[in-house]
């Protein structure tokens, strides 16, 4: 009888990573039209707004105008682009809209954080989460990348929201865009220049690995210098482990990476993320090894959620700090945010501060994260859509 041969490891992640793409695609978004049939600008990729203008018999340098009105100067009425004559504004506006998803609510924290519910065109609706850092005039935005997810994280109130869809492109942007419009910063700030919305944390509702090509698609947008041009410095993306989309995520975008790990044990992280049964501790490390441009300039942040007498142990510090060895790391500890509901309780200050000595000793920079907007349940794995929540209550 004939042995079939083992398939190679790298076949398998390939092999791997197609099944995750054609499962992603069941989930995609409605096709970015309005009810009156015009084609959302916002989204596109240079080439698709060339494609656009060819079909309309223009010429492709019409796409870099259309790019520098929407994306530099945040335009989203065709009559004020003022480079292109009369006639073909009216033209471009009977047949495209460049818009932004509607805010249902925006929430300010005491501590200024504000959150912000954007809603779709098919009335879908995720959080998106402006983090200011006043002291200096900056800050991140925290934007969603599906609606619900499939994870189902212990600690996350996300998780407990079944996955609806996922966002497209456009709504990956869009959500930027109407942050910024909130704070007046347009057009784009060039090179250096300061800016209140600095850098973009891809850490919101949904595992974006799980919606890659979206994502890619909406952060190359975002990156692009002659628009908004943020970037892959300022652009990090957060993932639960999708260990097979890693590599091509670090290749292709070369975003800075986080990791949400949260245990230092295939045990235990098999309960807080259950995705680690799928790709264990030891897999995801090394797919962080393997992660290209990660540097002592850009380490890769990992993610620990404090949960009291559940994950906080001096032996289980000292059991990441052998985790890391040789890794450009750094941890950020997370006190633990809970909402309606929850299983954990925050980790004690003093237990945090002794498990963040020991990374500290070892050569970890591991900043303990101050909560923000905890009291607009904007804070760290507490996003779930105000719908959602409606739903439930009247369940
Ligand atoms: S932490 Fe992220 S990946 Fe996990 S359930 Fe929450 S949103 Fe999903």
């Amino acid at each position: 009888m004939n042995a079939i041969p083992p398939l190679a490891a790298a076949e398998l992640t390939v092999a791997e990573r197609d099944r995750i793409l054609a499962k992603t695609a069941l989930f995609n978004p409605p096709p970015i039209t309005t009810a009156d049939g015009r084609r959302e600008l916002v989204g596109l990729s240079r080439e698709e707004l060339a494609e656009e203008m060819a079909a309309m018999g223009e010429k492709p340098f019409r796409a870099k105008q259309l790019w520098h009105w929407i994306y530099h100067q945040g335009e989203t009425d065709f009559s004020r682009f003022t480079s292109i004559a009369g006639p073909l504004r009216a033209k471009l506006a009977e047949r495209f809209v460049v818009s932004r998803p509607e805010a249902a609510t925006v929430q300010t924290s005491r501590d200024e954080t504000r959150k912000f519910l954007f809603r779709f065109r098919d009335g879908q609706q995720v959080e998106t989460v402006y983090i200011p850092d006043t002291a200096e005039d900056r800050g991140a935005v925290c934007i969603s990348t599906q609606v619900g997810c499939t994870l189902s994280c212990r600690f996350c109130h996300t998780g407990t929201q079944k996955l609806v869809r996922n966002l497209g492109a456009a709504e990956i942007v869009g959500q930027f865009m109407a942050a910024r419009d909130s704070y007046g910063e347009w057009p784009s700030p060039k090179d250096d220049k300061p800016r209140l919305l600095s850098t973009i944390v891809v850490m919101g509702m949904g595992e974006p690995l799980y919606n890659y090509e979206n994502t890619a698609k909406a952060l190359k947008i975002i990156m692009d210098h002659e628009g908004i041009g943020l970037s892959r410095r300022r652009i990090t993306l957060s993932t639960s482990g999708v260990v097979p989309m890693m590599d091509r995520c670090g290749e292709e975008l070369g975003v800075n990476l986080a990791v949400s790990l949260h245990a230092v044990t295939d045990a235990l992280r098999d309960e807080i993320v259950p995705l680690n049964r799928k790709y264990p501790i030891a897999e995801l490390m090394a797919a962080c090894r393997r992660y290209p441009g990660a540097s002592n300039a850009r380490r890769i942040t990992f993610e620990y959620v404090m949960l009291r007498g559940v994950n906080d142990s001096e032996a289980e510090a000292r059991e990441l700090v052998r985790l890391l060895h040789g890794l450009p790391a750094k941890v950020n500890l997370i006190p633990f945010n809970p909402w309606p509901g929850s299983p954990y309780q925050t980790s004690t200050y003093e237990q945090t501060a002794k498990f963040a000595a020991i990374l500290n000793e070892a050569g970890y920079s591991s900043p303990i994260r101050r909560p923000r907007g905890r009291d607009i349940l904007a804070a760290c794995g507490q996003l779930k859509t105000e719908s959602e929540r409606a739903r439930k209550a009247t369940a």
